[in-house]
């Protein structure tokens, strides 16, 4: 495994904190001002393409529903959040779908978000219950046997949240007898459960679920990527911290239904291009850029 080392800004995770304090809160993860603040005003439009012709059935069946169902968090402050009272969903995740979705023929108001649990995401792509799976879905030969990718559109790595006191826990080296929480079908909890980290391991289907636990001194530490945890920490400064060291490579893919070709050269074709036009620069900062992870030149797409 490529070690991965990457630096947080306390500055900004404090003036995100204190804007998000003005703004008011929003409600369905654990902590003071949960749910990640979109600065709307920043977020691109994404231009919807007409006639778009992708041999695909998977577009053919939405198209003729008239939605593109797309799997998303929504538990994933700054990353794929969903407002308990508005139920509208936000974050960066949620961008790129609409991006891919402009590009594929669908506006934003024909997108249907589902949510989808890290466990859930291969079947509900393999049965077509979504048409796409774009939350925080790390590409690997496992799920590859039952899912196709296109990606990867973003680089994030394993690291560990723990209380803003605590001491003893310094990196993946330090939690040998400590209570550690993770994700049920996620790739950083296959990692953490290995003997050579010594961790007493709990297994919950939601990231707000393990942060209540770390929140309520239920467990030491919650591991699972980067990205994921400085937006919990960006929304509890004063109570949580994401040690700097990540200890896992997770490259983020869109997850579709396996041979799917013309589908999977579409959706990379859209993230091209909005990378080349900027547009998922600025929805990066509008987004996950406000959570303290700093803004990264996009991985190359696998063709
Ligand atoms: N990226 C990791 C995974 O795909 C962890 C985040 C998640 O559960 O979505 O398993």
């Amino acid at each position: 495994m490529k070690l991965r080392k990457t630096t947080a800004s306390a500055a900004v995770v404090l003036a995100v904190a204190l804007s998000a304090t003005a703004c008011g809160g929003k409600s369905g993860t654990a902590g003071d001002k949960p749910g990640g603040e979109t600065d709307k005003s920043k977020l691109p439009t994404y231009d919807v393409a007409k006639d778009v012709k992708i041999d695909s059935p998977v577009i053919a069946k939405a198209k003729k529903r008239g939605k593109l169902i797309i799997g998303a968090k929504a538990d994933q402050p700054y990353l794929g959040f969903q407002d308990q009272s508005t139920k509208e969903y936000s974050g960066f995740d949620i961008e790129i779908a609409k991006m891919v979705a402009a590009d594929l023929g669908f506006s934003a108001k024909q997108v249907k978000f589902e949510t989808v649990d890290s466990g859930a995401r291969e079947t509900a792509v393999a049965k077509g219950d979504v048409d796409l799976m774009i939350g925080t879905y790390t590409i690997n030969d496992e799920r590859k046997k039952q899912v196709d990718f296109a990606g990867p559109y973003y680089h994030a790595g394993a690291a560990l949240l723990v209380r803003e006191d605590e001491k003893k826990i310094k990196g993946p080296d330090t939690v040998r007898g400590k209570k550690v929480c993770s994700i049920v079908g996620s790739t950083p909890l296959q990692n953490i459960k290995k003997p050579k980290y010594g961790a007493k391991v709990t297994e919950l289907a939601k990231y707000s679920d393990c942060v209540k636990q770390l929140l309520d001194e239920q467990v030491d530490a919650v591991t699972t990527d980067d990205a994921i945890l400085k937006g919990y920490a960006a929304d509890n400064p004063k109570k949580l911290k994401v040690l700097t060291e990540t200890f896992s490579d997770e490259p983020y893919g869109i997850g579709l239904k396996k041979g799917d070709k013309a589908l999977r050269e579409a959706v990379t074709d859209a993230l091209e291009n909005h990378q080349d036009n900027q547009d998922y620069r600025k929805a990066y900062e509008a987004t996950l850029g406000k959570s303290g992870s700093d803004y990264q030149t996009p991985p190359k797409l696998e063709r």
